[in-house]
């Protein structure tokens, strides 16, 4: 039975971004991806993600000044551009913007190079004719798209430049979880060849198939897992600026009296795939074993509504739908914390992305027996039923 220092399960964003800060430290790392890079059954799939840091929530909130700069350093070890600065702006009246600017230069966020500035809907839609603006617009231009590929591609090959081995198509079973170490099987897709291998260090980063993999052998909360249905609209003018959007409903405003109305709606310029608009998590629960993929044709419906009123710049009436699922923990934040040998790295939902290259730094930290965020424990008190 060979001996492993590390065994990633999943080579998604974060199994990735952990593999590519082990490698740099100099540990031996094996990840193993049941599917490819970027696959379809998987959550980081897709050409962008959006860097929001338009929101007011903490822990959260507290990552995005160190997840921006581990952006840059990606950028830099790669090659890569992966934030190009397509911008993103906020409105609509559920959003707290005078709450939202005060966090973002409290928490050091604001400043430097991520910067936030705050006009009236009339200017915004000067600037950006595509979309129609409900209230105070804020504005980060530095920040928005996320080349989702490309980061993918980035942690990869900077994993491997560094000794990291990745093998694809090939899927793990944990069999025993111990004090000493992990005993798993890897199986390959293509000639179903099985071998044993023990790990001193198991990181599972397993996405939607987190308890799948883990939860007979370690307590895990209920992760949730939803098919979430964002959609993309071909843009009239191809010359037009998209920057990323987010429009806050207020929902108990009665100018938001239609219908389609969920809380929140953000939105990106996809090159190659138009205009990308979803509500952000509103999908019905699913199970990755037996997924359909299935398409809801209310929430598509609330979608292609919404652009017909809010989204002049695109044509409403063609859409074509995508699934991908949110794995959500009870109260909503990330799991980060280290269980024996096994590292966990789950409830990613709908936020992940772009602390991807800082999930990285933490899982490695705990992979190497460092402490874990406390706020991101498995015993913090907003996990316990
Ligand atoms: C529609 C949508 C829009 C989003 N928009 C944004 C956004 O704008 N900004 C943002 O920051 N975040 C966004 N997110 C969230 C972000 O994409 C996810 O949080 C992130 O990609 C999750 O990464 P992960 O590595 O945890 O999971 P995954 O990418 O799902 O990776 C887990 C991997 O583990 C593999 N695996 C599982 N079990 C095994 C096994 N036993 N053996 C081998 N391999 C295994 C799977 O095949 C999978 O590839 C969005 C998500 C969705 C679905």
């Amino acid at each position: 039975m060979a001996n492993l220092d590390v065994l990633v399960v999943g080579g998604g964003a974060m199994g990735l971004a952990t593999a590519w800060r082990l490698a740099r430290r100099g540990r031996e790392v094996l990840v193993v991806e049941q599917d490819g890079i970027g696959g379809l059954a998987g959550a980081s799939h897709g050409g962008r993600r959006n860097f929001n840091p338009h929101f007011p929530h903490e822990p959260h909130l507290g990552l995005l000044r160190p997840a921006f700069d581990a952006y840059r350093e990606l950028e830099a070890e790669s090659g890569r551009t992966l934030l190009p600065g397509t911008g993103i702006v906020s409105h609509g009246a559920g959003l707290p913007a005078e709450l939202v600017v005060r966090r973002m230069r409290e928490s050091g966020l604001a400043g430097r190079d991520l910067g936030i500035e705050v006009l009236g809907a009339d200017e915004a839609e000067r600037r950006w004719p595509g979309i129609r603006f409900d209230g105070t617009v804020l504005h980060t231009p530095e920040a928005g798209g996320i080349r989702a590929d490309e980061t993918l591609l980035a942690l990869a090959e900077s994993a491997v430049r560094r000794g990291a081995e990745i093998r694809l198509g090939v899927r793990a079973e944990i069999e025993r979880v111990e004090d000493e170490g992990a005993e798993v099987v890897l199986e390959s897709a293509g000639t179903g060849a099985r071998e044993r291998v023990r790990a001193r260090t198991l990181v599972v980063a397993a996405g939607a198939w987190t308890a799948a993999a883990l939860g007979k052998h370690i307590g895990l909360p209920r992760l949730r897992v939803t098919e979430e249905n964002p959609v993309h609209f071909p843009r009239y003018d191809a010359g037009l600026d998209w920057p990323s959007f987010n429009h806050w409903a207020g929902l108990e405003d009665p100018r938001y009296r239609e219908d389609y109305w969920h809380p929140v709606l953000y939105g990106m310029l996809t090159p190659g795939e138009g205009v990308k608009a979803g509500w952000h998590a509103v999908g019905a629960e699913t199970d990755p074993a037996t997924r359909e993929f299935l398409v809801d044709e209310r929430v598509v419906d609330h979608l292609r509504r919404y652009a017909e009123d809010w989204l002049p710049g695109v044509d409403a009436s063609r859409v074509e739908a995508v699934a991908c699922t949110y794995t959500t923990a009870p109260d909503g934040l990330f799991i980060l914390d280290r269980v024996g040998p096994v590292v966990v790295l789950a409830g990613f939902a709908g936020e992940g992305f772009k602390f991807a290259p800082l999930i990285g730094r933490i899982g490695a930290d705990l992979a190497e027996g460092g402490p874990g965020p406390e706020a991101f424990s498995l015993s913090r008190p907003g996990l316990r039923t």
